[in-house]
């Protein structure tokens, strides 16, 4: 049953038509917002290259091939991710892949590799894949999958195909909830879908997690924040019980649409932040956002004190008229 998801639709025809015109890359970025299962997407790409029967590309589901894919255990298969207890994809295991791919298919025409988050990869990782992207073996598919391809270095950015999943609407969201005994009120699933760029996946985690209002606290917590005001200490108190990758990718979305909405209409963005200031504060949000994402075990309460004090050193020169409110 390919493809999984409604929302894969549109990519899945993009497929449909390399293979057809029997022009699939050597590698693939898989590319879209969390929440979007593109790893499953790449698993069934993966199926649909390696099955020995495939049915207008699409995986029987019933071969020797398709068992192997649905045990686990295909050896012209390789899923590689971060090790256990690591949030880090090491360069052992791009060293594994290159061993592997010295051998050819075996049971398969094509050997397939997942990488999943590729931007997990550490810089020796990266650049032992990139070795491998400068001389591709045949017949194999690479496939990086990624939340955020701006974190994979260019040189391997430059050396795979991008295949963008598009994000879910409205409707496909409310349909894939429902099917899975979730009916958020309406009010609360357009914020949702908002807040997540479309990412049914990431809506029903947010719901199972009671995020929404606790976001939302946060959110005006930050806006105090911009404005001056609020104690650091104890917003970090309250901050560290939050699932910290939601609230930042929450507070990056915030920014970049205020300065989206600077840029294109000159408007007075509501934080009251000039846009050299609102820049500045987005690109703390992505320096937070990557240290989330590459460390374990950080000092959370740490993590965000640090964070605030950025922000409030950034906002602390207002403009004129600002500082004069203040003042008052
Ligand atoms: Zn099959």
């Amino acid at each position: 049953m390919n493809p999984l998801y409604s929302w894969h639709q549109t990519a899945w025809q993009h497929i449909q038509t390399m293979l057809d015109n029997q022009r699939m890359p050597h590698a693939l970025i898989i590319a879209g917002v969390t929440g979007l299962a593109k790893a499953d997407f790449a698993q069934q790409l993966a199926s649909t290259m390696l099955c020995l029967q495939p049915n207008h590309h699409q995986a029987c589901g019933q071969c020797h091939s398709c068992q192997l894919m649905l045990a686990g255990t295909h050896p012209d298969h390789l899923y590689i991710g971060p090790e256990e207890s690591s949030k880090v994809i090491k360069v052992d295991q791009i060293r594994q892949l290159k061993d592997k791919q010295a051998l050819t298919p075996n049971i398969s025409q094509w050997k397939t590799v997942i990488i999943h988050p590729a931007d997990a990869m550490n810089l020796n990782a990266s650049n032992s894949l990139l070795k491998l992207l400068e001389e591709p073996p045949a017949n194999t598919l690479i496939m990086l999958v990624s939340d955020s391809t701006s974190h994979l270095p260019i040189t391997i950015r430059s050396r795979c195909q991008t295949l963008n999943i598009s994000s879910a609407d409205i409707e496909q969201s409310r349909q894939w909830l429902s099917a899975h005994a979730m009916s958020p009120d309406e009010d609360d699933l357009v914020r949702l879908h908002a807040l997540t760029g479309g990412a049914p996946l990431q809506i029903k985690r947010m719901i199972e997690h009671g995020s929404l209002e606790s976001l939302n606290q946060a959110a005006r917590d930050f806006d105090q924040l911009i404005k001056g005001q609020g104690n650091i200490i104890q917003l970090a108190q309250d901050w560290q019980n939050l699932d910290l990758s939601l609230l930042f990718q929450q507070l990056q979305r915030w920014v970049s649409e205020q300065i989206k909405a600077t840029l294109v209409s000159g408007q007075h963005p509501s934080s009251g932040l000039q846009a050299q200031q609102l820049w500045r504060v987005l690109d703390c949000i992505t320096a937070t956002i990557k240290l989330i994402s590459s460390q374990n075990n950080f000092n959370k309460i740490l993590l965000i004190e640090d964070f605030m004090v950025s922000i409030v050193q950034i906002t602390s020169h207002k403009t004129s008229s600002q500082v004069n409110l203040n003042e008052q």
